[in-house]
């Protein structure tokens, strides 16, 4: 077996609450579970969207920011051993003769299973990519659309551009180790926290920002995908050329079903019809559960991809375990097992 070739009980595609909470019932019920996430880290909108957002109708929890829920629900899940394949999307799925499934990933994974849970939500998140010519020749060498350490961009000239609190907050946070920050938006209004919007205006006030305004990104030079400039164009065509090291595009992130449009499952408007009593979708030992999953009066919210979770994982059971009789037991009565 090569190093990405993995054999599970369950994978579940899509690492939000309701993905993070099927490992727990998943694994209550002794199934081993590998996740998928598009995105780097866990936790789906709650992360990606609201992380310091507080959330008043979770059960138990009067009030919890969306990024603690997510911090809990994956030491929930921890004592299962759950196996995240994150910053890859998962691309082909096919049924072996045994019954059995082969999930792959955009990074060469392929995971033998006995059932997929697809914990979709609205679909993989990818960042809203400016329509730039040889944009993917820089991606990942000289332009990034997140973060992971301050410290890489450290005495480098960047150019940011964007107008919500992701552009505003990073140049912010990256002015004080960057050697110069250009920060490029297309108008004079910003849809960010206003006391983030005068903080960046102060710095700017002290040269360490230079704000290029109104502009937006019109091209690239450089080579190898090493940039030397980002060239800027007005409204009305007017060029700009800017040296600089680093380009952060922060135009927000967009969700696609991506490939699982094309596994032959029935999709209604994005969303996967599914037997509310088994979460099965129209193929059968494949469920959803989640924003994703969808019959008469669902309601999307967090607690109702939980209670999925648990039903979706009792449906799976037999899958797992052929003629193995599941008796039921309260979590009080067991334990975390
Ligand atoms: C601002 C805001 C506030 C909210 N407030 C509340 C609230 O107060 N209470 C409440 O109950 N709900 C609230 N919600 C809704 C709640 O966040 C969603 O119902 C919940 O996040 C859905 O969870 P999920 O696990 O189904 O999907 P998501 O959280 O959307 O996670 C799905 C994950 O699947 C991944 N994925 C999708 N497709 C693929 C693919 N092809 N390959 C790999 N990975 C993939 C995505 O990257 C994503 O990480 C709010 C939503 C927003 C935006």
């Amino acid at each position: 077996m090569s190093e990405k070739q993995y054999s599970t009980d369950v994978v579940i595609i899509g690492a939000g609450a309701g993905g993070l909470f099927a490992v727990f019932e998943c694994g209550m019920l002794k199934m081993k579970c590998h996740v998928i996430d598009s995105l780097e880290q866990i936790g789906g909108q709650c992360i990606a969207l609201y992380p310091e957002k507080p959330i008043y109708d979770i059960p138990g929890h009067p009030a919890i920011l969306a990024g603690k829920l997510i911090e809990r629900l994956e030491e929930q899940a921890k004592p299962f051993a759950p196996v995240y394949h994150l910053n890859q999307r998962v691309l082909t799925f096919k049924r072996h003769s045994d019954g059995r499934f082969e999930v792959t990933t955009s990074t060469g994974a392929a995971i033998d299973c006995a059932a997929v849970i697809v914990a979709a939500g609205a679909g993989a998140f990818g960042p809203n990519r400016p329509p730039l010519d040889n944009l993917a020749q820089y991606e990942g060498k000289s332009v990034f659309y997140m973060v992971k350490r301050r410290e890489d961009f450290a005495g480098k000239t960047l150019v940011i551009a964007g107008g919500g609190d992701s552009a505003v907050d990073w140049a912010i946070s990256l002015a004080e180790v960057a050697r110069k920050i250009y920060f490029v938006h297309r108008r004079d209004k910003f849809r960010a926290a206003p006391e983030s919007v005068a903080r960046l205006h102060a710095l700017a006030g002290s040269g360490k920002i230079e704000m290029v305004i109104p502009y937006q990104l019109h091209g690239l030079a450089g080579a190898s995908g090493i940039l030397q400039a980002v060239e800027l164009a007005d409204l009305d065509g007017n060029k700009k050329t800017i040296e600089a090291d680093v380009l952060l595009p922060f135009f927000g992130i967009v969700p696609h079903l991506d490939a699982i449009n094309d596994w032959g499952i029935k999709i209604d408007k994005h969303h996967i019809p599914v037997n509310p009593a088994t979460q099965q979708t129209s193929l059968a030992g494949i469920f959803a559960i989640g924003d994703v999953a969808t019959y008469p009066r669902k309601l999307k919210l967090i607690v109702t991809g939980f209670a999925e979770a648990a039903m979706a994982a009792h449906a799976i059971y037999p899958l797992v375990f052929p003629g193995q009789e599941l008796h039921f037991v309260y979590s009080t009565e067991k334990g975390v097992k």
